[in-house]
């Protein structure tokens, strides 16, 4: 299939590697929401992970050594053609990854603005000096980039969650090989595109693809990588963490998450419907920020739940590629099955079904926004990401109720609550064990703050200026002898 773009040369299909695209096609990308075969692309095995990030290695000293303006003048390249290029890549985008045109443009824009943001922190990564404990010595401490980072991205953001982690690295002086999801090659080797045009040297920015398990491998043991870099599943983030420990690599987690969404008797409900939209589906629900358990207070939950219902009914699930659509397919086969399970456990157990709960009659893996209520703790939706489009209403009566049990899970990366109550609004704020607490707003991602998790949600944070800590060492040094 060939895609209508306005630069057909963006369509990489092989691997970047020390600045030359290579390898032979291999394996299958899908458009999810045709079953159409876009692409094939390279599988590349340990050996070419390892050489990839030998190159990568050469080329830190010297990058790490350029002024922190040539560096940041060559991000700011990046940025602008990612701009200049944002249709085309959102139609890369959506066609692989399924997402709605409209969200795959936000998407692309988003993405880019983490690289115009680090472009911009470049030269502002200031060491400093400290009193000393000597008369005639000085204490000073350099910040230096690490050294080689290796990034592993999932394909539900496929061009965000690459910069997240690209841009402040390389902004830093650090060099970086990604591997991105096998269901979304495509968009990453396009910006990996742009950033050749964009004047990034060979071996700054390396993309490569093929089996996770001997790229892992190499990316968690090859003396060179200093940071491993990962947004994914907890388990998969767990198993890197045990393989980094053989070489004492710094890991940098972005893990899954079990988001509550909390509307107290005291909010705005329309704000709160709204949110919730935001917050349930966005990306059919596939993000680790989505909204995973909606609580609601008992006196405005009939209430909450009509005008839920009635936001609901106005999502239109069809090819992301067409006007009006809010809700793409599913990523996967295996996703269906998930949120499929979800539900049937839900139903099993005693919740109702409000709306939806089945595939979609356009096939494929589309599948119907569902409303359950009457859900409780002791459902898997409680406790496992269903990462689909189900909100699942659970009906509270106190504040220490629901904030026992909005924080009744092993994870931690992002909770949202609803109340006009400035006294509740610090008191629930605190209390949340989240990294990320949106109030009053179900949309909370942007790069001026940091995003990450606590608990087993992940150990780092991306964006703002606390986003290039991972990548930069502390020296100190004593001068003495003044
Ligand atoms: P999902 O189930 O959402 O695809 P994963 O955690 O499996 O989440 O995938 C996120 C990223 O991690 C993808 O790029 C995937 O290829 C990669 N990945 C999966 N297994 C491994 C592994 N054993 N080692 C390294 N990367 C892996």
């Amino acid at each position: 299939m060939t895609l209508a773009l306005r630069d057909p040369s963006l369509l990489r299909t092989q691997c970047y590697v020390d600045g030359a695209f290579v390898g032979e096609p291999a394996d299958v990308v899908r458009n999810p929401a045709t079953g159409e075969e876009l692409a094939l692309f390279p599988a590349l095995d340990g050996a070419a992970a390892k050489a990839t990030v030998d190159a990568a290695a050469r080329a830190f000293k010297p990058w790490s050594r350029r002024l922190a303006k040539e560096r940041s003048a060559i991000l700011r390249n990046w940025f602008d053609l990612l701009i200049a290029n944002r249709e085309d890549l959102a139609l890369i985008l959506t066609s692989e990854q399924g997402k709605p045109l409209a969200e795959a443009l936000g998407e692309i824009d988003y993405a880019a603005s983490y690289v115009e943001f680090y472009a911009e922190e470049a030269k502002r990564i200031a060491g400093e000096t400290l009193p000393s404990h000597r008369a005639d010595g000085r204490i000073m401490v350099l910040r230096q980039p690490t050294g080689v980072v290796a990034a592993i991205t999932p394909w539900n953001f496929p061009a965000a969650m690459i910069t997240r982690k690209v841009a402040p690295a390389i902004a830093v002086g650090c060099t970086v090989v990604v591997k991105p999801a096998p269901e979304t090659p495509l968009t990453s080797l396009a910006m990996a595109e742009l950033a050749q045009r964009a004047g990034m040297p060979a071996g700054v920015l390396n993309v490569i693809t093929g089996p996770a398990a001997p790229i892992g491998e190499v990316f968690t043991s090859h003396p060179a990588i200093r940071v491993v870099g990962f947004t994914g599943s907890t388990a998969v983030g767990k198993l890197l963490m045990r393989q980094a420990a053989g070489t004492v690599k710094k890991v940098a987690l972005e893990l899954g998450g079990n988001a509550p969404f909390i509307v107290f008797d005291d909010a705005d409900l329309d704000a709160a419907v709204e949110g919730a939209i935001a917050a349930k589906f966005r990306n059919m629900g596939q993000t680790c920020v989505c909204a995973n358990r909606i609580y609601v207070q008992r006196g405005v939950a009939e209430a909450f739940v009509e005008k839920l219902a009635a936001a609901m009914g106005k999502l239109k699930v069809g090819n992301g590629l067409e006007a009006g659509i809010t809700q793409g397919p599913l990523i996967t086969g295996r996703a269906v099955e998930k949120v499929e399970a979800h539900i049937a456990d839900a139903l099993a157990k005693g919740a109702q079904l409000r709306l939806g709960g089945r595939r979609h009659a356009l096939g494929g893996t589309f599948f119907e926004p569902t409303l359950l209520t009457g859900v409780t703790q002791a459902m898997t939706v409680a406790r496992e990401e269903t990462f689909g489009p189900v909100a699942p209403v659970f009906v509270f009566d106190t504040e220490e109720e629901v904030v026992a049990m909005a924080n009744d899970t092993e994870f931690g990366l992002a909770g949202y609550f609803f109340s006009r109550d400035i006294g509740r609004i610090f008191r629930v704020a605190e209390d949340l064990e989240y990294g990320m607490v949106g109030i009053n707003s179900g949309l909370i991602s942007t790069e001026l703050a940091p995003f990450g998790g606590v608990k087993e949600s992940g150990n780092s944070r991306e964006g703002s200026h606390h986003g290039v800590e991972e990548f930069l060492e502390k020296k100190y040094l004593f001068v003495g002898g003044l």
